[in-house]
């Protein structure tokens, strides 16, 4: 049976780079019938928060990155890596080390001017006195022969056993090292597949050594290459390296467009852009993940994102607009009460109503909200710069025109809107663009909206006229 797990260490947010590791890890655990695994590696105690611990499980929970069985914390496990630590010094795969850190300060700065590698040197191995000094224990690395993976992404990887000294397993106050813990934790939770970044390719050499140590059976690895910005350099703030909770919280994205296009990020099926789920499922296999770092195009998420946002429930979308109304409704000016109270439950279905309208064009969850926000506005409007260009006399005029032209339309629809409004624009000798813009001025306050028809079938007879006659007014 299939195991896979996800192990970040929450020290920061779930960050993109994490949330592909996890999504790959899910897939291919999904598409074997296996089971994926979550564990916390929260050993580091100083930079390990509950808040970091919080936004990862949240963000996996956006994502939809179930796990199987509870989380596994880390450090809660101390005494297992210890007692394993001590198991490999019974059986002399592993020694205690009696070098201060004086001591191993000098040896690099004679490695260091010798333009040697920096490496433990294996000074306590082969003694057998035992001072009454502070140890640790390090593991007995094999010095000749060398330690061979097949990687299903990077390939077959081959080091020299000479090139690894002998790490540290357990520190001088007995707390277990990184490196004996991760090796501990996947054999007990019986992880067959170890798919992670390839910042750990080197480490997995030295965790295959404590493997074979303790006789353990080796997991299959894949070490997966790191996502990269647009100038090719690894991914950091700076290329909005944020974790996902930015992009649901401020950038209005779905969790579907994100999850879709971070496995479109290093992973392909042929030439298709949008996979849902289901299909990634029934199609991924980690051999297709490429070699070479793959680049975080924003655009492209940010476009991936509209065409989920145009596929999705159009009451799912009012709830998620529905949370952003209220602040871009402070800006309204109005004394009067709005049309409906932002975030309530009247705002939503409103909204549901309007978002075929809203998301033709729309790239974000946030873009939907801007567009919504005349829905919310209070009277008198605030009029945008360019709106109050448009209500000048000559526009004044076509608005009162309207006004006259749908008084006797009582019952309110786009379609029943339409001909009185042309009828304006015919009598006119104008084009019917002509008499929408300062209409759309006068009922939004803005330049661009949904089709006019659609605007003031949305805002309602009454609502519509208030509006008109405030600014004719
Ligand atoms: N905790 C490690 C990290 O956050 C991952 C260790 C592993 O996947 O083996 O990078």
């Amino acid at each position: 049976k299939v195991v896979t797990r996800f192990a970040p260490s929450p020290t920061g947010f779930l960050h993109i780079g994490g949330a592909r590791t996890a999504l790959f890890n899910w897939l291919f655990a999904r598409h074997h019938g296996g089971d994926f695994l979550l564990r916390i590696e929260d050993t580091d105690r100083a930079r390990s928060t509950d808040a970091a611990i919080e936004a990862i499980l949240d963000g996996m929970r956006w994502l939809a990155l179930d796990w199987d069985g509870p989380e596994i914390y880390q450090f809660a496990r101390a005494d297992r890596h210890a007692e394993v630590a001590n198991q490999l010094l019974a059986a002399g795969h592993a020694y205690r080390c009696y070098t201060t850190s004086e001591e191993l300060e000098a040896m690099r700065a004679e490695q260091r001017a010798n333009k040697q590698p920096l490496r433990y040197d294996g000074r306590w191995r082969d003694r057998t006195d035992t001072p009454d000094l502070p140890f640790v224990i390090r593991l007995r690395a094999p010095r000749t022969g060398e330690t061979r993976i097949q990687d299903l992404v990077q390939g077959e990887v081959t080091v020299a056993n000479a090139e690894l000294d002998d790490m540290v397993l357990l520190r001088s106050d007995g707390t277990p090292t990184y490196m004996l813990s991760v090796v501990v934790d996947d054999h007990d939770m019986g992880v067959t597949h170890v798919i992670r970044g390839d910042d750990h390719l080197n480490n997995a050499f030295r965790q295959l050594a404590l493997i074979h140590a303790m006789g353990w059976a080796e997991p299959i690895y894949a070490h997966v290459p790191l996502i990269h910005g647009q100038d090719g350099a690894k991914l950091s703030k700076r290329h909005g390296a944020l974790g996902v909770e930015a992009y649901r919280d401020e950038m209005g994205i779905l969790p579907e467009a994100l999850s879709n296009y971070l496995l479109r990020l290093g992973w392909g099926h042929g030439d298709d852009e949008y996979i849902s789920r289901e299909q990634a499922t029934e199609w991924f296999d980690i051999k297709d993940v490429g070699r070479s770092p793959s680049r975080f195009d924003i655009k492209k998420l940010e476009n991936m994102n509209g065409h989920y946002l145009r596929e999705a429930d159009d009451a799912r979308l009012a709830g998620l607009v529905a949370e952003r109304v209220a602040p871009a409704q402070a800006a309204g000016v109005g004394a009067r009460p709005p049309l409906a109270a932002p975030a309530s439950a009247g705002a939503t279905a409103l909204l549901a109503k309007a978002m075929p309208f809203l998301k033709v064009r729309a790239k974000s969850i946030n873009e939907l909200a801007d567009g919504a926000a005349f829905l919310f506005a209070q009277r008198p409007l605030p009029l945008e710069e360019k709106a109050a260009g448009l209500l000048d006399d000559a526009g004044l005029a076509l608005v009162a025109q309207v006004r006259a032209a749908i008084d006797p339309v009582l019952d309110w629809t786009a379609e029943n809107l339409e001909p009185p409004i042309k009828q304006v624009a015919e009598t006119a000798g104008i084009g019917l663009g002509k008499v929408a813009q300062p209409l759309r001025a006068a009922l939004t306050g803005r330049s661009t909206s949904p089709g006019i028809y659609d605007v003031l079938a949305l805002l309602g007879r009454e609502e519509s006229f208030g509006r008109l006659d405030d600014s004719l007014n």
